[in-house]
């Protein structure tokens, strides 16, 4: 486990949305149903720490620390000191570069960890110039969940050595409205006044945000410091977290509540990423209840019943 003193002086009280995403809970023992590696990111590693499971995507790991561990972690497997046998090293991040340099299919690349940004100015500045040096990298996108739980660590500095590499984006993930604070808006208007696109990866946990206010309210938050909510996403089969599932019916019917009500900047898409490295698809409320004489019968936000022709 880790708890910054930031992100500790979030918490208001024992059990609180902010707790509940630090502070281990014995339920993470007793959880049997999760799998250490449910999307077969290994399977679909060619080289270790760089998953390619989409033709122009790779995802390459280039640090196993965070600014604190999320309890609900997707990669716990490979995060964090105890994480043995999967160490990043400069052998395996010079191996993921040579591998992209390979694959010209490759035009996307996601820097993610652990966060990428717990590496230091020197090791990010060189790590980008190697590839945006390659011809068919396009774009380049940093996983980063540093902006919501070390603010600080977004400085002049870096944000300097980062806005030479365009076009470069970056994927935080806040989860409950408490983390935007004036340090984290601080740290998003940074990144925006370089140029970077900020993006937003929430995860739906029980007890935290799994419910409509709260979402609407993290949503709208996201929007007014810069950051476009991407995906919402329904948390994986990992082991050790299944205390913070919360039905997909209840996912869509926040999805639903948000579609009309919160301005369409600030709706994500619901994801699920299916078990066994089948990708990701988004989910939809059923907003279309049949189809009849060449006629969609669709369903609004407000339950009222329209026909649309399909073709
Ligand atoms: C999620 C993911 C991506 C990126 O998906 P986008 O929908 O393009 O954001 C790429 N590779 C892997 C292995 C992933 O899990
Ligand atoms: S910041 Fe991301 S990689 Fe790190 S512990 Fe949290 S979810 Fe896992």
């Amino acid at each position: 486990m880790r708890i910054n003193p930031y992100y500790l002086s979030l918490i208001r009280e024992k059990g609180d949305p902010v707790w509940r995403q630090a502070v281990p809970d014995p339920a993470e023992l007793s959880d049997l149903s999760g799998m250490d590696d449910p999307l077969s990111e290994e399977p679909q590693s060619p080289v270790p720490n760089l998953t390619h499971r989409y033709p122009e995507t790779a995802l390459f790991l280039v640090s196993n620390r965070c600014a604190m561990y999320c309890r609900h972690c997707m990669r716990k497997r490979k995060v964090g000191p105890g994480a043995s046998g999967f160490s990043v090293t400069d052998e395996t991040v010079a191996a993921g570069i040579e591998y992209i340099e390979n694959n010209p299919v490759v035009r996307d690349v996601i820097l993610s960890g652990g966060d990428p940004l717990l590496r230091d100015d020197e090791f990010l500045g060189g790590l980008l110039e190697r590839l945006r040096a390659i011809p068919h990298v396009e774009m380049v996108r940093i996983h980063s969940r540093v902006p919501a739980t070390l603010p600080q660590r977004i400085t002049p500095e870096l944000v300097g050595i980062l806005k030479k590499y365009h076009p470069l984006y970056l994927n935080t993930h806040f989860n409950h409205p408490v983390e935007i604070t004036p340090e984290a808006a601080r740290a998003c208007a940074l990144l925006a006044d370089a140029g970077i696109p900020l993006g937003c990866q929430t995860v739906l946990l029980k007890g935290v945000n799994d419910d409509e206010e709260t979402m609407g309210a993290l949503m709208r938050k996201l929007g007014s410091i810069r950051v476009k909510p991407y995906y919402l996403h329904h948390p994986d089969l990992v082991r050790g977290t299944g205390h913070f599932r919360t039905p997909v019916k209840k996912g869509l019917s926040i999805m639903a509540f948000l579609r009309g009500r919160v301005g369409g900047m600030c709706v994500p898409q619901y994801m699920i990423d299916l078990p066994g490295g089948g990708g990701k698809i988004p989910l939809l409320p059923p907003y279309v209840r049949e189809t009849e004489d060449g006629m969609m019968i669709v369903e609004n936000g407000n339950g009222e019943i329209y026909k649309y022709p399909l073709g």
